[in-house]
C-alpha cells in the first residue's frame, strides 16, 4: 500500500520549503521531494544573500506582498532563532528616468513608503564609497536590505520538520500522473499518492512543466566578492547599503555590504547579464574575462570595491517573458496541482508570501493576496 499524504511539494528550494512550512503549519501532512541535499548550491536559492525592497520598481503591484513578507521575515526569525533579514538601507542609482529610479519612485508614491531622493552631491556625503555621476540620482530606502537564502530556506525546513512534514531529500520526483482524486508520483525507490500536488522546480522547471504553456528562459548568472581596497570597514551593513545602479543603457548592478567577516569582501552580480543555459549543461566555471568586466564596470561606480578579486559562484535565473511569476492553480489540472515558478531572477525576497499563497491556493483553492499578475495563462497562444 502507497504512503498516503495530503499533499506532496516537490522542490525544496526556496519556494518549496516556505510551502512545506504553511502547509504544514495549517495541519496538512505533508511529503516534500527534493532532488538534492537540504539546503543545497546546485538551483537557484544559494550565495549568502538577496535583496529585499519594497519600492518595487518592476510593477507597484508587487508591493502588498512585499508587505507581507516583511512581516512574515519577522515571524521566521523568532520562530526558529535564526538571523535572516538584515535591513541595512539601499540606494536605487541611475539617471532620473532610469527605470531603477523612476520605477521605484512610482511603487513609493502609489503605495506612501517612506523613501528620499538624492542627487549625486548627496549620495556622495550620505555613502562616501558610492560614485555617482552628475547626472545620476538615488531613490534610498531606509526598510531595503538583505535576506539570507540559506538561512531562509533552512529555517523553513526546520519549521516543516518540526511540524511533521516528511521531507525526503536525494529523493527527485521522475513523474506524476492523476490518480483516483489527486495525483501519483513516483520516485526511483517509492511511489506516493496524495490529493494535492506542489510543483517548485526553480531552474527545472521546463522538463517539469512541459504542459503548464509558460516559455521559461534559463540563465546562468555570477555573484562576484571582492576584498576592497582599505577593508571592509566602510563596506559593513551599519555603514553601507544595498544598491541596484543601472547604466545608460539600462543595465544592472547591484551588491551588497559586507557581511561575512573581515576577510571575506562584499558581493556584487550583474541583474539580468548571462546566457542561456540549463541545469544539466550550465557552466560553473567563472572566467577572467567575467571577472575582469564587472571589476571595470565596479572601478566607475564603487572605486575601492575591486580591491582583490576573492571568489566567484554561479546560480541560476528562471525567467518569463514578461519577467513575472508564475504562482497558481496548473490550468491543465485545477482540482489537483499548484505551481510556483518562474520566479525571473528576484523571487527570493518574496519565499515566505510566496509559501502563505500556494498554502491558500492548495487548500482552498483560492487566496486574499493580489496574484492576478502571475496567471499562467496570460502566455496562452491567442487564436490567430
Ligand atoms: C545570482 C542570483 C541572484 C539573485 N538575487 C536576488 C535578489 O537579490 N533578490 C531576490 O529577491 N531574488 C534574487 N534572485 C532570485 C531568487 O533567488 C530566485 O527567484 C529563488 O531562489 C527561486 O527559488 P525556487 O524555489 O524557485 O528555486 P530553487 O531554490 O532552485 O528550488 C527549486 C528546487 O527544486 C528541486 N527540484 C528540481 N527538480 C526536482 C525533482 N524532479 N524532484 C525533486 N526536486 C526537484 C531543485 O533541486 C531545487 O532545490 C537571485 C537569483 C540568483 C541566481
Amino acid at each position: 500500500m502507497s504512503p498516503t499524504y495530503d499533499v506532496i511539494v516537490v522542490g525544496l528550494g526556496g519556494m518549496g520549503s516556505a510551502a512545506a512550512h504553511h502547509l504544514s503549519a495549517r495541519g496538512a501532512r505533508v511529503l516534500g521531494l527534493e532532488k538534492f541535499g537540504p539546503v543545497h548550491q546546485q538551483g537557484s536559492s544559494h550565495g549568502g544573500s538577496r535583496i529585499t525592497r519594497q519600492s518595487y520598481f518592476e510593477d507597484p503591484a508587487y508591493v502588498p506582498l512585499l508587505l507581507r513578507a516583511y512581516e512574515l521575515y519577522e515571524e521566521v526569525e523568532r520562530a526558529t532563532g535564526r538571523e535572516i533579514a538584515t535591513l541595512c538601507g539601499g540606494v536605487m542609482v541611475g539617471r532620473p528616468d532610469s527605470r531603477a529610479v523612476a520605477g521605484s519612485l512610482r511603487s513609493a508614491e502609489q503605495w506612501g513608503l517612506a523613501h528620499e531622493l538624492l542627487d549625486a552631491g548627496e549620495l556622495r556625503r550620505r555613502f562616501p564609497t558610492l560614485n555617482p555621476r552628475d547626472d545620476e540620482v538615488a531613490l534610498f530606502e531606509e526598510k531595503a536590505g538583505l535576506v539570507r537564502p540559506e538561512s531562509m530556506v533552512a529555517a523553513h525546513l526546520e519549521l516543516a520538520d518540526r511540524q511533521g512534514a516528511d521531507l525526503r531529500f536525494n529523493e527527485p520526483m521522475l513523474r506524476w500522473e492523476p490518480y483516483r482524486d489527486g495525483v501519483r508520483v513516483r520516485t526511483a525507490e517509492n511511489t506516493y499518492t496524495a490529493g494535492q500536488l506542489v510543483v517548485c522546480p526553480g531552474a527545472w522547471a521546463p522538463r517539469l512543466l512541459t504542459d503548464l504553456g509558460v516559455p521559461f528562459t534559463v540563465e546562468r548568472q555570477v555573484m562576484h566578492w571582492f576584498q576592497p581596497v582599505n577593508g571592509v570597514g566602510s563596506f559593513l551593513p551599519e555603514n553601507h547599503p544595498i544598491y541596484i545602479w543601472e547604466d545608460t543603457e539600462g543595465v544592472q548592478v547591484y551588491g551588497f555590504p559586507a557581511i561575512d567577516g573581515p576577510d571575506q569582501g562584499a558581493k556584487v552580480a550583474f541583474f539580468r547579464k548571462g546566457g542561456i543555459t540549463t541545469p544539466e549543461t550550465i557552466d560553473r566555471t567563472v572566467h577572467d574575462h567575467e571577472v575582469a568586466e564587472m571589476a571595470e564596470r565596479m572601478s566607475r561606480c564603487i572605486p575601492d570595491l575591486p580591491g582583490t578579486f576573492l571568489k566567484a559562484a554561479t546560480c541560476m535565473y528562471t525567467s518569463t517573458p514578461d519577467e513575472h511569476f508564475v504562482i497558481s492553480r496548473h490550468p491543465a489540472h485545477p482540482e489537483s496541482v499548484t505551481v510556483a515558478c518562474g520566479f525571473s531572477g528576484h523571487g527570493f525576497k518574496f519565499v515566505p508570501v510566496v509559501g502563505e499563497i500556494v498554502a491558500d491556493l492548495t487548500l482552498t483553492g483560492t487566496t486574499a493576496h493580489p496574484v492576478g499578475l502571475f496567471d499562467p495563462r496570460r502566455f496562452a497562444a491567442t487564436p490567430a
